[in-house]
């Protein structure tokens, strides 16, 4: 288009010059001789920016979002784990894997199906409406489920490499803590790999385990309760309890 303009005007100029122009030949050197310089750079920085930057730029950028990412999958299973715990319609789901009177590597495994369904619909939402990339789900599932079999097995790191370890990611004695039965420690350490967020929202438990404690929880802990249709109807079970103790306290209440 500015061709087509600069030859109409090249002919108008020579047609009817606006004022007489004395130094044509010189100053059409010096000026066309200046735009093909000034075009030759422009060439060249387009060259070397498509050649050199561009890659660079867009590789730094796709592993900044992958990074993103990741990081927003691990709030993502902290906030979930977290309201499982608070709202009782999710904890009767999730006391499943909190019923478990011993934790080893199995205890990973121990969730009730409502529970999974529930979590992978929810998990699922979230992914398409964040459009995480399927490779890097399926990156940090692997992380995720490698970490938590290593954080349920009955092997405690040593002391001191725990610390250090804790001080980043959540290690067998943290999630040990969210397995002993005091409500306290039950209701801290929900994080999945890194310990950041239970430290950023106020819900990280950095002692030492208690020398006498008891895992699972102070119903649900009798032996003779560990058999699998049992441990099926325990959401049920668990509403009922809690439904039958508000109704009594409510009359207590109402008694007063
Ligand atoms: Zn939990
Ligand atoms: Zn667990």
């Amino acid at each position: 288009m500015a061709y087509y303009v600069l030859i109409i005007m090249l002919v108008l100029e020579h047609v009817k010059p606006y004022h007489p122009i004395l130094h044509h030949k010189q100053r059409w050197f010096v000026n066309f001789l200046l735009f093909f310089f000034s075009t030759g750079f422009i060439w060249l920085g387009k060259v070397f920016v498509t050649a050199y930057i561009a890659p660079l730029w867009q590789l730094n950028y796709t592993l900044a979002l992958l990074i993103a990412q990741f990081v927003m999958l691990d709030v993502y299973h902290y906030a979930v784990h977290r309201l499982f715990h608070h709202y009782k319609i999710l904890w009767a789901t999730h006391v499943v894997h909190h019923s478990d009177i011993e934790v080893d590597v199995t205890t990973e495994y121990r969730h009730h199906p409502f529970e999974v369904v529930l979590n992978f619909t929810l998990f699922a939402i979230f992914s398409w409406a964040f459009a995480i990339q399927t490779e890097l789900i399926a990156l940090y599932a692997t992380c995720a489920v490698s970490l938590s079999i290593w954080h349920h097995s009955n092997f405690l790191l040593p002391r001191v490499l725990d610390q250090v370890l804790a001080n980043v990611i959540i290690t067998p004695r943290l999630h040990h803590l969210h397995h002993v039965s005091q409500r306290r420690l039950t209701d801290s350490n929900y994080g999945m790999i890194f310990s950041i967020w239970d430290r950023l929202f106020n819900t990280f438990s950095d002692e030492q385990m208690p020398t006498q404690h008891d895992y699972g929880l102070n119903y649900f802990n009798k032996p003779d309760q560990i058999n699998i249709l049992f441990v099926l109807k325990q959401p049920v079970k668990y509403l009922r309890q809690h439904n039958k103790h508000r109704n009594r306290l409510s009359k207590k209440i109402d008694s007063v």
